[in-house]
């Protein structure tokens, strides 16, 4: 693409928050929520004042990956105020349900509380919101996208091709309310095995480089499916922050540069 990274690049004069990105997929559970907690991580690391948003009603696990169960504050102008966590601000719609309620409320009304809940964020001043998005591409991902000014959006797949079907239908969706596409991180790429040593591709190879390609977005790197980085998000503290030095924590890192 012609123009120079987000995070080299200069934000529109005047407003609070200098980029909002999004995170999605076409298909659920391909790593979506723990791309995004990491992706937001890794601009933290870099230097940046960073957001990371929830927007996932049906299924919110930020709260969780940040191993927080605080409720968000209100400010005097009826404001939501994030949670802060490792220097990074955080707010999900699981901060507003208590844990085992399931979130029961009818498309419309969903909705509408999605919109409320993104226009009624204190964020302050920020370079980077990351927004999780829920997984698929209907009426909610629509209302979000057109709801916030995105700087553009970020495809997780992995390189399945049943993934690759519904991240293709992702990245139309973006492109028909034109929002750029950042790019296409795979996740799941492979697992390397500490026996043996050796890379197997459990979902397939390359997947996700081609659709890349194909689509003429970056391709922003390769997630390996591994058991610490599930353990580091079910323990409350993303990879890149609790094992920086690690391969796949400097993947993210590469990641957001690239972004
Ligand atoms: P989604 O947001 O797409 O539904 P999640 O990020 O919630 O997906 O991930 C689903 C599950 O898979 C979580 O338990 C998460 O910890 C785990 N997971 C995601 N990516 C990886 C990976 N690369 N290696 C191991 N576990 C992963």
């Amino acid at each position: 693409r012609p123009e120079a990274p987000l995070t080299q690049r200069m934000a529109p004069k005047g407003s609070e928050i200098k980029h909002i990105i999004a995170v999605a997929s076409g298909k659920g559970g391909v790593g979506k929520s723990t791309v995004a907690a990491n992706l937001a991580c890794a601009f933290h690391k870099i230097g940046f004042h960073v957001g990371l948003c929830d927007c996932d009603i049906y299924g919110p696990s930020i709260s969780m990956m940040f191993g927080t169960v605080e409720s968000p504050q209100i400010s005097v102008d009826e404001q939501l105020i994030p949670i802060e966590r490792y220097g990074l601000k955080l707010m999900s719609m699981g901060f507003l349900l208590e844990s085992d309620q399931p979130a029961v409320l009818r498309g419309p009304l969903v909705t509408r509380y999605t919109q409320e809940f993104l226009k009624n964020v204190d964020w302050g001043n920020l370079d980077f919101l990351v927004l999780d998005l829920p997984p698929g591409t209907g009426d909610i991902q629509l209302t979000i996208v057109q709801t916030v000014r995105l700087s553009g959006a970020v495809i997780v797949t992995t390189p399945q091709e049943v993934a690759l079907v519904d991240a293709r239908k992702a990245v139309s969706m973006f492109k028909k309310v034109n929002v750029p596409i950042l790019g296409i991180l795979e996740n799941m790429s492979y697992f390397l095995c500490p026996s043996d040593n050796k890379k197997y591709d459990l979902f397939g190879s390359g997947g996700g480089k081609r659709e890349a390609e194909k689509l003429k977005v970056p391709f922003l790197g390769e997630i390996p499916i591994e058991a610490e980085l599930r353990i580091s998000s079910d323990h409350g503290m993303p990879i890149v922050l609790s094992d920086p030095d690690r391969q796949t924590s400097k993947v993210f890192l590469e990641a957001a540069k690239k972004i």
